[in-house]
């Protein structure tokens, strides 16, 4: 599967990704880590993209494009991603078009994230990052568990928050995604590619939708875990079948599983389709 998650900063597309990675099996490629990884190696990348990340604005496109197409080179990219906040313009969403027909790996589906500007300033403001492993969590919405500890250290995660997520600069990485992100809703609408989903409210509901609006049940195939954690080097999958034990059942208990099954799938049928919110009407009760 290969997947883009558009959506403002504080959308949630960071959670998402990384659920979807355990899930999925596939490699989130994340242009804003990748950029402050650089920033915190102090490479000639991270000195040239350090000033525009401080401010909010966007790196330059060069930048980004050489670091994308090096990432998506990578053997884990083979079996799929989910890019993560790029592309950012109509420029990077034309050359990944480019980049990817020549890798002959078009996109699957972009699924735009939707949540109004009030939440999103709530949930930049709640944002923590772990020191130690870069997991992100949410002090609001989905804070570490009182037992959980770091599996690069051990010891509980060490939460920082980014430099960026100060109130100044929230505000134009914001206005910049309703300036430069947002057009790229009709550029993928028009290409068949865009799925919209309701991103408010509780983060499972939110991982509920999204593999909905993916229609893929998001099961890990196995090993594919450990292989996306691993990152690059890892080796494609060819899983097999695992075949089923048999198991002998009277007449009357298989009777009875088939029409538990019966209730189970009617039940599923009356379940709610998710919450979409129409497409491209920008950030909610943003003021103007
Ligand atoms: P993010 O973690 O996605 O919110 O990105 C943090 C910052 O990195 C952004 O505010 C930009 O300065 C920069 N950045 C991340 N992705 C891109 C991109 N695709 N194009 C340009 N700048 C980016």
């Amino acid at each position: 599967m290969r997947i883009v998650l558009l959506g403002a900063p504080g959308s949630g597309k960071g959670t998402q990704a990384q659920r979807l990675v355990e899930r999925a099996g596939i490699p989130q490629i994340s242009t804003g880590d990748l950029l402050r990884a650089a920033v915190a190696r102090g490479t000639e990348l991270g000195r040239q993209a350090r000033e525009a990340m401080d401010g909010g604005r966007l790196v330059e496109d060069s930048l980004v494009l050489g670091m994308i197409r090096e990432r998506l080179g990578e053997p884990d990219t083979r079996r799929g991603f989910i890019l993560d906040g790029f592309p950012r313009n109509l420029a990077q969403a034309h050359a990944l078009e480019r980049l990817l027909e020549a890798l002959q790996q078009p996109l699957d589906a972009v699924v735009q994230f939707e949540v109004d500007y009030r939440e999103l300033v709530r949930r930049i403001s709640g944002r923590r990052t772990c020191a130690d492993c870069g997991r992100v969590f949410n002090m609001l919405t989905s804070p570490p568990a009182a037992s959980e500890s770091c599996p690069k250290t051990g010891a509980p995660h060490r939460l920082t928050q980014r430099p960026d997520d100060n109130e100044a600069t929230v505000a134009e990485r914001l206005r910049v995604y309703d300036e430069k992100t947002r057009p790229l809703i009709d550029f993928y609408r028009a290409r068949g590619l865009l799925r919209v989903i309701d991103a408010a409210g509780d983060v499972n509901e939110v991982t509920r939708r999204l593999a909905q609006a993916l229609g893929a049940p998001l099961r890990a195939p196995r090993g594919a875990k450990r292989r996306a954690r691993k990152g690059a080097g890892a080796r494609p999958t060819h899983h097999k079948p695992t075949r089923k034990r048999a198991v002998r059942q009277s007449p009357g208990k298989l009777a009875r599983r088939k029409r538990a099954v019966a209730r189970k799938v009617r039940a599923v049928g009356r379940g709610k389709s998710p919450r979409a919110t129409p497409a491209g009407r920008g950030l909610k009760g943003r003021p103007r």
